[in-house]
Order: structure tokens, then C-alpha cells, then sequence
């Protein structure tokens, strides 16, 4: 069989993996209770509470895409009839409400526009106005850009002695989180953005405050998501529950690693440097973000199609004729925008600058001429 094409990943996710990273999937396997392979997944759950900013024991890499993170969220810490205030500014946010539906939960949608940040006020009016067990929030919503600042949210669930949840799947590894000084009791994320691991594993974190939650659930937790059945693995006893899928886990531990020797701020930095080289790049070519820079993510961007072009066949141009993958609009904006994730190994400027001559070559072959070399220029001079 022949090995698939290479594509540049610049798209919502998967991200491209690091030379390091595909070459730790091809270390040896071990037992997933090998004496040799428990301090690497010791590394992992440290690791990931550096990244989280926190000192949860329950923190562990669950086998599983970030969507099974969320399940596991939700299974253990709503019960039916439970009180869920929910914002819902995009795609993920709206999966997040749908799943606390399906448990059961009597879900409080605090809604904002695709494309526009949450409204904390209303967000704790609605928290205010009943008993509320659980405030959901999406850090990053990958399928707008808009970034929240979660300290008020924190706080409006904090005052009403709810607990608080972070869907922080696309800001996991490109920007701080700091959730013990932010109160936040339990999130999940993924591995395919900007940790650059590729899919399949969902880092979650539970505080004690959650960890009594779920203890006192009177509904049946999935066995799969048990916290007394996922302690004794990822805790000291290291008790078999599920086999824990070890080539994964090699790439979480060589990315981690590849995190501390670059330095977790320095890595924020080159987030946020290729996204103003990006954003800047955009305007020669005669688009716009939709989202503006203070509330945008740093690594995602979505751009306004310009009047005329054809998503799709946009979008076909950049993989077939430049090998580069970006993402469509989702929900609403399907068909308006495109999504540039520049994530992970893939935060790098000489990305921005293919992505932006492939962008213009696309939009020739769309009839729609633009100036790439003072795109290429404009870039250069942001970063
Ligand atoms: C990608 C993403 C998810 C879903 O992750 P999967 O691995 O596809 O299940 C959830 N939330 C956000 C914000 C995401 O970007």
C-alpha cells in the first residue's frame, strides 16, 4: 500500500505533528503496566497539569476524541434535571448544551451570535435565576475564532456555588490556561490542535469540588468514564481499566516535551505572532477576519469570503494545487467563511506565507485577482 499524499495541515484540526512526534509513535511497544511505560504516562498527567494550571490528581489523558472528553464531563457531573447554564456563541458550544440534554439535564442556553464573544452579564443573570449545578463554557470556539475571557464566567458560577466546566480542546498548548487560580472545576481537550498529537486522546482534568460531584451522582455513570474506575488507573494503585492506547501516549509525551524545552510562553508567542502575520496579510488580498482582534483566537482564524467565490472550490484549489487544508464554515457560516488553524508544529511563518500566496493563487483562479506579493510584505512586517 502506498503511503497518502502529504497535505500542510491549516485547517480547524488535525494539526501537523512534529519530526519528534512521528518518531515517538514508532518506539517499541510496551504493556500499558510495564514498569518501563508508567513513568511515561507519570510525564503525561504532569505534563498536562502544567498546561491546564493545576494541581487536580484526577488529570489524565483519556483514550478517546475530545468529544469523548466532553461525554465524560457531562456524565459525571450532571445529573438528571440538573440545572446546566450553557453558552452557546457557536458549533461546540451547541454540542455542549445537546449532550447535557441527552443526560438529562435541563440546559439554560445563554446564546451570542457566531462570531461574537458572550455576553458575561447575561451569562450570570441566567446563572442567578435558579439553582444552578453546572456553567459550561468553550474556551476557544473553533468554529468562529472568538476567544473568552473566563473570569467573569468563573465568577458568576462561583457565586451561585455551581461548577464550572471549560471546553478548552483548540486553546490546550497555545494559550495559558491557569485554571486552579481561575476556579475552574473540571475541563476537556484534545490533542490534534495545538498540541500536536494526533487524534485520539482527550486530556481531562477533575478538581475535588467535581470529584464529590460525581461521587454523589445518582445516576449511573458509564463504566468507561468512571472516576473511581479511571483513579485506579491514573492514580497511584495504576489498576487496570481500559488498555491504555501506548503509541498515543508517546506522542503526548514527546510533544510535552518539545513544550518545555520551547518554553510555554514562548510558544503563546509564536501563537500569537503567526496570527498577526496572518490577520495582516488578509487585507491586500481584499479580505476580512470575522472576528476583530480583541476577542479573536490566536489559533484560528476565520476569514469573510470575498462576494463571488465558491467555497468549496476555494477550498479544493488550496489542497489540490498547494497540498494545504483549511477548514469551512460551520452552521451558519457555512459557504461565507474559511477557518486557518495555525496550530501547534504548525504556528510557523513560513505557514502563514504559503497559506496567504495559496489563498491569493485561489482567488485568481476564482476570477478574483489579488496582490500577494504586498500580502507576503504586509505579513513579514507584523511579525
Ligand atoms: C475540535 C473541537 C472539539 C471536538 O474535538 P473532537 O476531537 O473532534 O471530538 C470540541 N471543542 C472544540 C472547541 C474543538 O475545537
Amino acid at each position: 500500500m502506498l503511503p497518502p499524499p502529504e497535505v500542510l495541515l491549516l485547517g480547524p484540526g488535525p494539526s501537523p505533528s512534529s519530526p519528534a512526534v512521528q518518531r515517538a509513535q514508532s518506539w517499541p511497544q510496551l504493556g500499558h503496566l510495564d514498569p518501563a511505560f508508567l513513568p511515561i504516562l507519570d510525564g503525561c498527567q504532569q505534563g498536562l497539569r502544567e498546561l491546564f494550571g493545576t494541581a487536580n490528581a484526577l488529570t489524565l489523558p483519556l483514550a478517546g476524541a475530545g468529544t469523548a472528553g466532553m461525554e465524560a464531563l457531562v456524565a459525571n457531573l450532571v445529573a438528571p434535571g440538573d440545572r446546566v447554564v450553557v453558552g452557546v456563541h457557536g458549533v461546540f458550544g451547541q454540542r455542549w448544551a445537546e449532550s447535557v440534554r441527552r443526560r438529562g439535564g435541563e440546559v439554560v442556553e445563554v446564546r451570542s451570535d457566531f462570531g461574537q464573544p458572550l455576553d458575561p452579564t447575561a451569562f450570570a443573570a441566567a446563572v442567578a435565576g435558579g439553582p444552578t449545578a453546572l456553567c459550561c463554557v468553550v474556551h476557544a470556539e473553533t468554529s468562529t475564532g472568538v476567544l473568552t475571557d473566563l473570569a467573569p464566567f468563573a465568577a458568576a458560577a462561583r457565586a451561585a456555588g455551581a461548577l464550572f466546566a471549560v471546553d478548552c480542546v483548540t486553546s490546550i498548548a497555545g494559550a495559558p490556561l491557569a485554571f486552579d487560580a481561575l476556579g475552574v472545576d473540571a475541563a476537556f481537550a484534545g490533542t490534534q490542535k495545538c498540541l500536536s498529537v494526533p487524534p485520539g486522546l482527550a486530556p481531562v482534568t477533575f478538581s475535588p469540588r467535581a470529584l464529590a460531584k460525581a461521587r454523589q451522582n445518582p445516576a449511573p455513570v458509564p463504566f468507561y468514564f468512571d472516576t473511581r474506575l479511571l483513579t485506579g488507573y491514573f492514580g497511584p494503585d495504576r489498576a487496570y481499566h481500559y488498555t491504555a492506547p501506548i503509541t498515543l501516549l508517546y506522542a503526548l509525551a514527546a510533544s510535552l516535551h518539545e513544550i518545555a524545552v520551547e518554553g510555554f510562553a514562548a510558544r503563546c508567542e509564536r501563537h500569537r505572532r503567526v496570527s498577526r502575520m496572518l490577520r495582516a496579510g488578509l487585507a491586500p488580498l481584499g479580505l476580512q477576519p470575522l472576528v476583530p482582534a480583541a476577542h479573536a483566537t490566536p489559533m484560528l482564524t476565520t476569514v469573510r469570503h470575498r462576494d463571488g467565490v465558491d467555497d468549496k472550490a476555494f477550498r479544493a484549489c488550496l489542497r489540490q494545487r498547494h497540498g494545504i487544508e483549511v477548514g469551512g464554515g460551520l452552521g451558519p457560516l457555512a459557504g461565507k467563511v474559511f477557518r486557518v488553524g495555525l496550530m501547534g508544529h504548525g504556528a510557523r511563518p513560513e505557514n502563514v506565507l504559503r497559506a496567504l500566496a495559496a489563498i491569493g493563487d485561489a482567488l485568481a483562479a476564482a476570477c478574483q485577482p489579488a496582490d500577494v506579493a504586498a500580502a507576503l510584505q504586509a505579513a513579514h512586517a507584523a511579525g
